[in-house]
């Protein structure tokens, strides 16, 4: 019996110590106290209208500096920040964030632009979720027709009814709904059908092998037409060089953002691209790493 129990205890031990590796664990304990010690940053990625290279909006993406491990991608952080339940907090913190620039950039006379903000289905089911939103958007005397509530496909298989009335209630004040990573989830016609959707992302995954990949350009083709079709707004993600550029444009695709145009950056390097209106998509300079 002894021996069973101790075998059980081991096979526990070792699956977890494989499944998580050290840096996630401490990761996940660091989450509680970021927040508050302020090493959180919100920077910007341009999007383009692919047909005259102007920049028209911006894209939220949350980073995490980190004391010891620096960088922390939100791929590496998100989904603990789901776990622990420090998500809601976190998308308020980036949501007054974005609120706080984007007052500044009109401030100081800039054109009204869209930008979007990522949002996990956590957030979505939090009681009075629109009327925060408002709530913030409303202390800086903010229009909420500027934000985009980006959602990815997989949250919509969960609580479909409630999902729906929130998008509803957002899209009732004038905030736009898109379908992020479109493609790679349970992309289910059903959704587009029963759902009001304003614009739909065509994931990176999609957009990396076209023109040369057939498969991947004929999606990419299909999706475009669909949402003309249905009059929803396209967002081509990952645009990383000239070939998938002109193929885009030659398709009609209105938007696009990548790093053949520029990296997400700092509040402060996309102010400096603001400044000039026109993002020149460029292969050397751009693609280089992000800078910190
Ligand atoms: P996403 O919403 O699909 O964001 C686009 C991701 O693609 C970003 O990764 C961006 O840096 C990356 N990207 C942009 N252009 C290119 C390109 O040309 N090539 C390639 N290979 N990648 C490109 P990032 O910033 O690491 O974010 C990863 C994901 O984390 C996001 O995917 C989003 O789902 C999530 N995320 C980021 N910020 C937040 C946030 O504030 N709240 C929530 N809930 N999720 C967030
Ligand atoms: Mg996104
Ligand atoms: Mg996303
Ligand atoms: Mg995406």
């Amino acid at each position: 019996q002894a021996k069973k129990e101790g075998k059980n205890k081991y096979v526990i031990f070792s699956s977890q110590v494989n499944i998580e590796s050290y840096k996630q664990f401490m990761l996940r304990n660091d989450l509680h106290a970021a927040l508050e010690n302020e090493q959180f940053q919100v920077y910007y990625q341009p999007f383009i209208k692919l047909r005259t290279n102007e920049i028209i909006g911006a894209e939220a993406l949350i980073r995490w500096k980190h004391p010891k491990w620096g960088m922390v991608s939100p791929g590496e952080f998100i989904s603990l920040a789901e776990e622990i339940g420090v998500i809601v907090s976190l998308g308020n913190w980036v949501l007054r964030e974005v609120c706080r620039n984007y007052r500044q950039w009109l401030n100081e006379g800039l054109p009204a632009m869209k930008i979007s903000v990522n949002y996990s289905g956590i957030q979505l089911f939090e009681k009075d979720f629109v009327e925060n939103i408002l709530k913030t958007v409303a202390e800086f005397e903010l229009d909420p027709h500027f934000l985009i509530v980006e959602l990815t496909e997989s949250i919509l298989i969960h609580e479909f009814k409630s999902i729906k009335s929130s998008i509803r209630a957002l899209q009732a004040v004038g905030i736009k709904v898109a379908l992020d990573d479109f493609g790679t989830g349970y992309s289910s016609f059903a959704y587009l059908h029963r759902l009001k959707i304003d614009f739909l992302k065509i994931d990176c995954s999609f957009i990396r092998d076209i023109p040369l990949n057939n498969k991947s350009t004929l999606i990419t083709k299909s999706i475009i037409t669909l949402a003309r079709d249905l009059g929803i707004k396209l967002v081509a993600e990952g645009v990383e060089n000239a070939e998938q550029l002109s193929f885009l444009r030659y398709l009609n695709c209105y938007t696009g953002q990548g790093y053949f145009y520029s990296r997400p950056v700092p509040k402060i390097d996309f102010e400096q691209l603001l400044a000039k209106k026109i993002c020149e998509p460029n292969y050397v300079s751009n693609l280089s790493k992000e800078q910190h």
